[in-house]
């Protein structure tokens, strides 16, 4: 069966714990989207990682972590990020890259970097991974398919040739920076070759024999539906879609086989770069919020970037969730409230001077302001509490309250960043 573990909102919800607590009874974990721009913070037997690019089933021995067609594969991250697990004692992950990833180039990298400095304050707040570059290639049909590495010198080195000079024109006269040469780029991705030749396979093929073969399968989703470059705040967005049905596009597998959709909601809100935020929160109430979340504070896996925080949003999680399919909603990240003597919600936004439960576009969304509830807090620690009934009951409303408002079940209640703080409800 194939399960996506998707995020209903700016990304940061705790989908990495979620996917590697359910990695335990899965055979196979796939990245489908996204690149090493965002990470996943994993708390697990062998330390703390925080993972970019591989999936986050791949602290398991008997697991195949995959990278799919979908995401965009920068190979030396991956590889020193593979070092980097194994250097602390996680036995060799099973890798498979799919030979049609394409590539994160190194002009990929520049380029985000020379477009942010020429924006100056007016910039996205990219992560400067590459990602926007790599998928304007993507789709303009100039980028790199891992599969690429394998043809003939020649081959090889007649399309670099064709694709910089679209590089060096931007690269003398934009941005006033060194040109590329045919030699340099094939030399670098030669050396790329070396590093991911063990690992490339028709990955859509292995996964058609694996549904085939009843193998449990999860697909773990990058950022959330705020992201999402047509449903999410665009154009403060990410460069490829955040939802389950992508997945089976990054994939390659069929979109009838995703039979369940976890998506992870986060009990408050954050989120990193720029872009509408509604139900944003600043000042002491921010710093303290922040200070506490997570499992060390609410700083970015991959930047260590502050993350902006808020109160949770029912409008945007409702819409994050219906847009991803919903079955099951994993509300983590809920013991770091404990602090708190009152906990306001946001239920809907005022745009001049209506309320409305619906999200809408951008244009509108700049208009909307927050429209609460304050529900009473619950002042306790309850982490560790396995059973939903023995949790406080004003944390028991906290969790209906907003089930009732988004409008989808939440079967899983996460109390603490490690895998076994969870907690199972049936409904
Ligand atoms: P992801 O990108 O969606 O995987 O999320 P991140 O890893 O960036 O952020 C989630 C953070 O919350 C991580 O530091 C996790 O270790 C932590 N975390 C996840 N679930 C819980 C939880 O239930 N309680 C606490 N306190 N921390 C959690």
């Amino acid at each position: 069966m194939v399960t996506a573990v998707v995020g209903a909102n700016w990304g940061d919800e705790g989908k990495g714990k979620i996917t590697d607590m359910l990695a335990e009874n899965s055979d196979i974990i796939i990245r489908f989207q996204g690149g090493a721009n965002a990470g996943h913070t994993i708390i697990n037997d062998y330390g703390k990682f925080a993972l970019h690019t591989l999936p986050s089933g791949v602290f398991y021995d008997h697991t195949t972590s995959i990278i799919g067609n979908g995401v965009a594969l920068d190979i030396p991250k991956l590889f020193n990020e593979v070092k980097g697990i194994v250097d602390k004692g996680v036995p060799m992950p099973k890798i498979l890259v799919s030979d049609r990833a394409q590539m994160v180039m190194p002009y990929h990298v520049l380029f985000d970097e020379y477009e942010e400095e020429r924006l100056k304050g007016a910039s996205f707040g990219s992560t400067k991974s590459g990602i926007a570059p790599f998928y304007s290639d993507k789709y303009a049909k100039i980028g790199f398919q891992v599969s690429e590495l394998f043809d003939d010198e020649q081959s090889l080195k007649d399309k670099i040739a064709r694709v910089i000079v679209q590089k060096n024109a931007l690269l003398e006269h934009l941005y006033h920076k060194p040109l590329l040469t045919v030699d340099g780029v094939y030399a670098t991705l030669m050396e790329y070759k070396e590093m991911v030749e063990l690992f490339v396979c028709d990955v859509s093929a292995y996964l058609y024999n694996a549904i085939k073969e009843g193998k449990n399968i999860l697909l773990e989703g990058q950022l959330g539906s705020m992201k999402d470059p047509d449903h999410g705040i665009y154009p403060m967005v990410t460069s490829s879609s955040t939802l389950a049905g992508y997945g089976a596009i990054g994939a390659g597998i069929p979109p009838y086989e995703i039979k369940k959709v976890v998506t992870v909601c986060k009990a408050y809100s954050s989120a990193v770069g720029a872009g509408e935020f509604t139900s944003e929160i600043f000042g002491d109430e921010a710093d303290e919020l922040r200070r506490r979340g997570g499992d060390g504070g609410e700083f970015g896996a991959t930047t260590g970037r502050p993350r902006r925080m808020g109160w949770f949003d029912c409008v945007a999680s409702k819409y994050g969730c219906r847009l991803q399919g919903t079955t099951d909603v994993a509300f983590t990240v809920l013991d770091v409230l404990g602090y708190l003597d009152e906990i306001p919600v946001c239920v809907g936004y005022d745009i001049d001077g209506e309320v409305t439960t619906d999200f809408p576009t951008t244009t509108r969304l700049k208009k909307a302001k927050p429209v609460y509830e304050v529900l009473p807090g619950w002042k306790c620690d309850i982490r560790g509490i396995k059973n939903y009934e023995d949790l406080p009951e004003n944390c028991r409303n906290y969790i209906e309250f907003i089930e009732k408002q988004i409008g989808f079940p939440i079967t899983m209640i996460s109390n603490g960043p490690s895998r076994s703080d969870i907690i199972y409800r049936n409904k």
